[in-house]
């Protein structure tokens, strides 16, 4: 398989692609191997954990550039994911051991019944992932439920193969064992081959269309699935705010991974008293970002990672335009050999354009001027998608009255294209079932076993 690098289109590695025996192997080596790993005690589960994120922190450089090249995430934002997973590991290093004791939750008043939960490993669990933030996604997949005592077979997107392998060799080095974490390298079809193995569980982070396949495959199978899947983000902006700092800060909310993640803003609705003003200040700051090669410290806005997105971009412009919207900014791919998109700013934009309903996943943009709080809620509430939705405004009470009304799995007052590792992440409607992070989110990895105690 070969891995092109998405900015200037050159060939970066040839690696060997796994095929329908291979994956069944592998499964079988996993299967065997889990029983030996989940009868490890989970603090020395966690030592390799530790020693896993020494080598994060020891060969970022080398591993930043990795990620930039073959996905075209600016450098430094490939820098910020690598520390960002450190911190997701804190979490976890800190909380597995408490998460995932046996718990008494019972006791008669004779001590002769005791009832009792336990925290089994799922077993087997295939982990089919994204390749916009591989750290993150796997990460929060791959770490607690290593920890929890699964075995894991893990499936990084074919745009973000190298991390993938680097991943599981850095994995390996710190005493992972190489039977309980195998990367399978490939594309959907590989995906497909591991759902047809017995496995226990699968966690999914990818786009909508392919959840849906993923569930119907599971379902059959009747084993755990979590699917994070895509948004349509909104933000809504109040007319109290400071007008140039809510501009930066969804400017940065809407354009951060060049608008390839999958919380980026991706609806602004903004209160029609400061419409105008609240426009300019965001394209002031969005004509500010750097475009350029991302391997350049300097460089904000980088490549569109997968080819087709461009050809989606282009097509949700064209339908703005074709029905009323007008181009602020950009509007069109930039010339050059890679994956490149302007950024775009859209206003005049209603729910009939695709810009205001599908994914765009790219750096573009539209803005809809609102009448009041309540048209606000009802427009950032239509939508098949509810990953995340957020305010801006200065009154707190205002703020919660609002976010209470969001259909969405994390609400954001005052910020945007957050997360945190304390918090479970989850979306709500098309955007996927069940979650990741906090505690459940090492607890998901798990099933609780129920233990009834009768003394003689
Ligand atoms: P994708 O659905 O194209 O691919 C995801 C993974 O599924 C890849 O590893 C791919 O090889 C695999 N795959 C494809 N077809 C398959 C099949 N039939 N069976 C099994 N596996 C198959 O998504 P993508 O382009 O990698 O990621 C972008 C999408 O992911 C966006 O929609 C984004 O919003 C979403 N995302 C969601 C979250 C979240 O936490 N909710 C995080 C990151 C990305």
């Amino acid at each position: 398989m070969k891995i092109v690098n998405p900015w200037n289109g050159a060939i970066l590695a040839d690696v060997p692609a796994d095929n329908a025996r291979s994956v069944a192997a592998k499964y079988a080596k996993a299967r065997a191997a889990q029983p030996r790993w989940s009868a490890v005690p989970v603090k020395k589960r966690l030592d390799a954990i530790v020693a896993f994120r020494a080598l994060l922190a020891s060969r970022e450089d080398e591993l930043a550039a990795t990620l930039t090249q073959e996905v075209g995430k600016p450098i430094r934002q490939s820098r910020n994911e690598l520390k960002g997973l450190a911190g997701r590991i804190d979490f976890f290093l800190a909380e597995s051991a408490r998460t995932l004791r046996d718990e008494k939750v019972f006791e008669d008043k004779g001590g002769r019944l005791e009832e009792r939960i336990s925290h089994e490993p799922l077993g087997v669990i295939a982990n089919i992932s994204a390749w916009n933030y591989p750290y993150f996604v796997g990460g929060n997949v791959f770490v607690p439920a290593l920890v929890a005592g699964n075995a894991i077979l893990y499936k990084p997107s074919e745009y973000a193969t190298l991390t993938g392998l680097k991943i599981a060799e850095m994995l390996h080095a710190s005493g992972v064992p190489g039977d309980v974490f195998i990367p399978l390298v490939g594309g959907g079809e590989i995906g497909a081959a591991l759902l047809k193995q017995p496995i226990d569980g699968v966690f999914f982070t990818g786009s909508y269309p392919t959840g849906q396949k993923i569930a119907a495959a599971a379902g059959r199978k009747m084993i755990k699935v979590q699917l994070e899947l895509g948004g349509k983000d909104p933000i809504y902006v109040c007319e109290d705010v400071d007008v140039q700092a809510a501009a930066a800060a969804v400017a940065d909310g809407a354009f951060y991974n060049t608008g390839q993640s999958c919380c980026s803003v991706e609806r602004i609705y903004v209160n029609r008293r400061i419409e105008k003003a609240f426009v300019d200040a965001f394209v002031a700051e969005v004509e500010g970002y750097r475009i350029g090669d991302p391997m350049d410290e300097t460089t904000y806005i980088g490549a569109i990672t997968r080819r087709p997105q461009i050809d989606v971009l282009r097509k949700q412009v064209a339908d703005a335009k074709k029905k009323g919207a007008k181009v602020a900014l950009g509007g069109k791919p930039l010339p050059g050999k890679g994956n490149r998109f302007e950024p775009t700013v859209l206003t005049g934009v209603n729910a009939s354009m695709a810009v205001m309903r599908d994914e765009s996943f790219g750096p573009i943009i539209g803005i809809e001027a609102v009448d009041n709080d309540a048209d606000a809620v009802a427009r950032m509430n239509d939508s098949e998608f509810g990953l995340t939705a957020g305010v801006y405004t200065t009154d707190a009470k205002r703020a919660k009255a609002i976010l209470g009304k969001l259909e969405a799995g994390s609400v954001y007052w005052n910020c945007c294209d957050r997360v945190s590792p304390r918090l479970p992440w989850s979306g709500v409607k098309h955007s996927g079932i069940g979650l990741t992070l906090s505690t459940y989110g090492i607890q998901t990895f798990t099933r609780p076993k129920a233990w009834h105690l009768r003394g003689a």
